[in-house]
């Protein structure tokens, strides 16, 4: 059996971070995690190839060569995969599909062969024996959340690393908070599962194996979300990194209660975090309880500093569009956004998800007026906000052009690059050639052509006098203001 695997494209959206990477020579930020993990699943000989619609093109010989394209995909890469499956039919081909998207939307695939609706880890291998018995069923809904020990190592090996910004592992699925407008926790459940300290090592062993160094992302909606497992895993992390020269440069996502627990924070220092994504949302305490997000409560922008002050760079997500934004939520989220020193702040319009919590209660209240893009800064609303939708949305993006305007953007580096100065002790893994190939075209591209370079050369006269140690840092969180501004001048035309 010969099969494709294939990730759909992303769009321009943050995460993509496609005017970014450039600079650094790659293609896409990360590799396609749950692929790699699904090609683990199948029979050791059954043949397989990759094609990341991110960093390379899907020939027709793929297909051809392929008895099966198994696909998956966020709702953010639904038109891609739709694509993907148009032309994997055109050519007979049988086609699979699974992940969050197909999940939440089961039949807005009717071409597909054969769907997977929740983790495959159990009803993969069930497929495989059906189709060696011609009795392959067209959906395998999974009966149960699996434990992740069932969840082998991804095959890493099958990706092109040298095309990405950084790799990335799965620690732990699901979390035990219910914002109302998460999909997570109805795709992976409020009970997050992890897997053992074991597991994990043997992925940081084989992905050192494989050469990877610098930034590994461990893709947790909520890496903290089992905390009593988190405690026992991240000294054996730490042990690993300083066994290992401190290969790799960690980030993950948190929730905000994280700044509760110091020595958690500690932890995830001396474990080598160095970014942390927190879901914000919004200073406004009545949008926080109707968003049911109780974890985020005292003083935010404490609670941001706290984090910082264990050498961690925060970056965070908020969200205008909630019910009970008062009309002058915007100059509230820029002056929060400004005061936390937070870089990379990700800031969308609400958007109602399928099956989740949030989409119920609009379907009740007949609110609704469409799918969602799951881009959730397309400036397209997919309910009746409370707010006059015109003005929410002009609101959104003077937010947007405010915080990325470069001298906005650069002080909140220079601020955060102050709060997260640390002394650490173990040697940083610079690739010399790569990284002399970055500043080239980071100086080029934003000192000599861009239109904002004196900007740019003020911010990098401060780093070169007060983080001089840091310009590899400084210059990294350059180009990722230069891919926020970019979108934000798009989003600004949309
Ligand atoms: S903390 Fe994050 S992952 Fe957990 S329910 Fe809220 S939005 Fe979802």
């Amino acid at each position: 059996m010969k099969v494709l695997l294939v990730n759909p494209e992303f769009p321009d959206t943050y995460w993509s971070f496609r005017h970014a990477l450039p600079f650094e020579g790659k293609r896409c930020a990360f590799p396609p995690l749950g692929l790699l993990t699904v090609s683990a699943l199948l029979p050791q000989s059954w043949e397989r190839r990759l094609v990341d619609l991110n960093v390379q093109k899907l020939k027709a010989s793929d297909i051809e060569w392929a008895d099966m394209v198994f696909a998956t995909a966020m709702l953010v890469q639904k038109d891609s995969l739709r694509d993907v499956v148009r032309q994997a039919k055109a050519r007979g081909k049988k086609v699979v599909l699974g992940g969050p998207y197909v999940t939440t939307t089961i039949e807005d695939l009717p071409e597909a062969d054969h769907i997977f609706l929740g983790e495959a880890e159990t009803t993969l291998p069930i497929f495989i024996e059906d189709l060696a018995r011609g009795e392959a069923k067209r959906t395998y809904q999974a009966a149960e959340r699996p434990p992740l020990s069932a969840t082998p190592m991804a095959h890493f090996e099958l990706a092109n690393l040298k095309r990405y910004s950084a790799m990335s592992v799965q620690y732990s699925r699901g979390c035990p908070f219910s914002c109302e407008f998460c999909d997570i926790i109805e795709i992976y459940g409020r009970v997050p599962r992890t897997k053992s300290n074991q597991q994990m090592l043997a992925e940081f062993d084989a992905l050192y194996k494989l050469n990877w160094r610098g930034t590994l992302f461990i893709v947790d909606d909520n890496f903290i979300g089992n905390k009593k497992n988190v405690r026992l895993l991240l000294p054996d992390i730490a042990k690993w990194q300083k066994d290992h020269g401190f290969p790799f440069s960690l980030i993950t996502e948190s929730s905000l209660n994280l700044a509760d627990d110091e020595a958690l924070l500690a932890n995830m220092r001396d474990a080598g975090f160095r970014r942390v994504f927190i879901g914000i949302e919004t200073p406004v305490e009545e949008s926080l309880h109707e968003a049911q997000k109780s974890q985020n409560r005292g003083d935010l922008l404490s609670s941001v500093k706290k984090i910082q002050s264990y050498g961690m760079e925060v970056m965070a997500g908020f969200i205008v569009g909630f019910d009970n934004d008062p009309l002058d939520i915007f100059d509230r989220q820029i002056d929060f956004i400004r005061k936390s020193a937070i870089p990379l702040a990700m800031v969308g319009l609400l958007n109602a998800l399928p099956e989740t919590q949030l989409w119920k209660r609009l379907e009740r209240e007949g609110r609704l007026l469409g799918e969602a893009s799951g881009n959730n800064t397309v400036c397209t609303l997919n309910f009746k906000t409370r707010m006059d939708p015109a003005f929410l949305v002009q609101g959104y993006q003077t937010i947007m052009r405010t915080i990325y305007s470069p001298r906005e953007y650069y002080e909140r580096v220079l601020a955060s690059m102050k709060r997260t100065a640390q002394q650490f002790s173990e040697p940083q893994h610079y690739n010399i050639i790569g990284a002399l190939a970055s500043l080239t075209r980071v100086l080029v591209r934003l000192g000599v052509i861009d239109r904002e370079r004196k900007e740019f050369w003020r911010f990098f006269t401060r780093t070169l006098f007060k983080h001089h140690t840091r310009i590899a840092e400084s210059l990294r969180l350059a180009a990722m203001g230069y891919h926020f501004r970019k979108l934000s001048d798009a989003y600004s035309e949309s």
